[in-house]
């Protein structure tokens, strides 16, 4: 029984293609593995029997440089694994091309507030028993192509379960896949439930059996983030599979036919590769699992749209609220509400704290930040002056340039009603050149406005820069386009430290949102069916201006304690709801006993 950590049954698996745990190791890139990681803290502050499983990333995700003109360039992050990781005696192997990849595995243990440990397994197939190509598999985080990326997803899935297996985690009731990466997972059940009735191929019963045990999560609307996968690809990973699943048998037929979304019905795979079918992983998850949500109630619902063939539910993402609130906050929270670590619902006292022990922390933490901000770029922003912060991964549906939309209106905004300056960080994805663009774009507008608004753009973001702009900000900036930011995280973190968001009413913010209580909205409220259509960028821009130079400059310097007012509303409204802690106890009682 290796890796039986305090002697417990662990009923629930978790699989993630990322998790981010410790800022020094390199196995996320960005939202959906910091969501893996709070996930896990909160599991293990909740005493929940869960078991992790992701991949070990050698090369890591990449570390940000950035030229004079903002253009990035990637390079690969070096780090010791056996630093953080321990490794264990357990092994698995998967058949890829008819070669036979042999697994180890490496085990962190996240750690609770009352002791509790939830160990997470990091899959490597970095051993000499493997060829060079296939050592390589867990070796970068979306950094090979797309059948590079199927192979992860075998490692991830099949090689998961049966590592899972090794470790002697027999009693699992729950799998569940964070995003369709691990959907692969499935196909591994079934063969188990088939191998238990002596039988080759899948037929209903099985079927029924493996969708009891799953829960899917999907996590956004964008096409890209639900993969594909050309058949021909899957035929040339298994090259022997003929077919897996009985089509005799009326499920099988018409699950083949959902994942591959076919009007017809193939003879088997190779046929299916032969005339062009392709593999949708979020099908797949969708159509073997028991209980499947979005990621707040907006995207639940445009996950309706999208998938109209199973229900969605919706669990609202949350944050570590132990993790994401920093030292000078941590400190007055555990001074004046002690029990928030174990019981962050608490927080919702925070209205009761000193106001001015509240601006002391806040301006301990926005010093921290600039500190950095000099230590990066040598410049020195002023810290009496109101400072906004943008910090997510640079891509063209998050707008990050919507508040650059035309610097002559923010000459005037910061001479009408005040200054201002702006904090931005985020990293492109490698082969996304719009996202990469905008970076470009906001070193520009940073040059253009100077020193009337003082710009800066952060290079590297990570969980430690994401923990200083989010606490050191006077206010968290979102711009998305509706309805497409399927949750957005970062703005939680900033409530934890009395932060208040300025953000288009999208994701988490439709929740979160009380009009000068817990922040402001830009735009209109679009959850009726006329959201639908496409954001007007000039509008938007314009509504953000008009905020900022009518409310919430003219609140920051001329009413400071009203300023405050809304600080410790986002505290005690926002932070005491958007944790990990509300979240996991949803899963709980919606998905892993339901
Ligand atoms: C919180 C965080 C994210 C996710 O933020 P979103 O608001 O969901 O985009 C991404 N990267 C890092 C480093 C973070 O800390």
């Amino acid at each position: 029984m290796a890796g039986q950590l305090n002697s417990t049954k662990r009923l629930i698996a978790y699989f993630s293609m990322e998790i981010a745990l410790e800022n020094a190791m390199p196995t996320y890139s960005g939202g959906l593995g910091v969501l893996a990681g709070d996930t896990i803290r909160a599991a293990a502050d909740l005493r929940l029997p869960m078991v992790a499983v992701s991949l070990l990333y050698r090369k890591g995700y990449f570390t940000q440089r950035l030229a004079e003109d903002g253009s990035q360039t990637e390079e690969p992050v070096e780090w010791s694994v056996g630093d953080f990781l321990t490794e264990d005696s357990a092994r698995a192997s998967v058949s890829i091309e008819n070669r036979r990849v042999e697994l180890r595995c490496w085990r962190y243990s996240a750690k609770g507030v009352r002791g509790f440990e939830v160990p997470i397994y990091f899959l490597d197939a970095d051993l000499h028993s493997n060829t060079e190509a296939d050592r390589n598999l867990t070796g970068s985080l979306y950094g090979g192509d797309s059948y590079y990326r199927l192979c992860q997803e075998v490692i991830l899935g099949i090689g998961g379960v049966r590592i899972l297996r090794a470790l002697g985690y027999n009693d699992l009731t729950r799998y569940h896949m964070n995003e369709g990466h691990a959907a692969l997972l499935t196909l591994q059940l079934l063969d188990e439930e088939a191998a238990k009735e002596g039988r080759k191929s899948i037929r209903s019963e099985d079927i029924e059996k493996v969708r009891s045990k799953c829960v899917f999560t999907t996590h956004t609307p964008v096409p890209a983030g639900h993969d594909r996968f050309p058949m021909e690809y899957f035929t040339r990973v298994f090259p022997g599979q003929t077919g897996f699943l009985d089509l005799k048998d009326a499920s099988s037929a018409d699950l083949m036919k959902r994942v591959l979304q076919a009007e017809q019905n193939f003879l088997d795979l190779q046929e299916a590769a032969r005339r062009g079918a392709s593999l949708n992983m979020t099908q797949l998850a969708l159509s073997l699992s028991t209980y499947v949500n979005g990621v707040a109630k907006q995207h639940g619902e445009t996950s309706r749209q999208m998938f109209p063939e199973v229900p969605i539910e919706a669990i609202t993402n949350g944050v570590h609220a132990g993790t994401w609130t920093s030292a000078p906050f941590q400190q007055l929270f555990d001074r004046y509400i002690p029990s928030w670590r174990e019981d962050n619902y608490s927080l919702r006292s925070a209205l009761g704290l000193p106001a001015e022990e509240v601006w002391a922390a806040h301006l301990i933490a926005k010093h921290k930040l600039l500190e950095t901000v000099r230590e990066k770029t040598g410049l020195k922003f002023d810290p009496e002056v109101f400072t906004i912060g943008f910090a997510r991964r640079a891509t063209g549906y998050k707008r990050a340039d919507l508040i650059l939309a035309d610097l002559d209106r923010l000459r005037e905004i910061a001479k009408n009603s005040g200054h201002f300056q702006i904090i931005y960080a985020g990293k492109a994805h490698p082969n996304d050149a719009g996202g990469k663009d905008i970076i470009r774009r906001i070193f520009h507008a940073k040059k253009a406005l100077r020193k009337t608004v003082p710009v800066v753009f952060l290079d590297d973001y990570n969980l430690e820069l994401g923990g200083k702009i989010t606490s050191g900000v006077d206010v968290w900036l979102n711009t998305p386009q509706f309805p497409l930011e399927a949750s957005g995280t970062s703005g939680m973190k900033a409530a934890l430290n009395g932060v208040p968001s300025l953000s288009i009413l999208d994701g988490w913010w439709v929740e979160g949102h009380i009009e000068g209580v817990t922040g402001w909205c830009i735009g209109e409220s679009r959850r009726t069916a006329a959201g639908n259509t496409p954001a007007d960028n000039t509008a938007e821009a314009e509504s953000l201006y008009n905020k900022l130079e009518s409310v919430i400059l003219p609140l920051y310097y001329n009413d400071r304690a009203k300023f405050l007012e809304v600080m410790q509303h986002a505290i005690a409204i926002n932070g005491s709801f958007f944790n990990t802690q509300r979240m996991v106890q949803q899963y709980i009682t919606d998905a892993y006993l339901h």
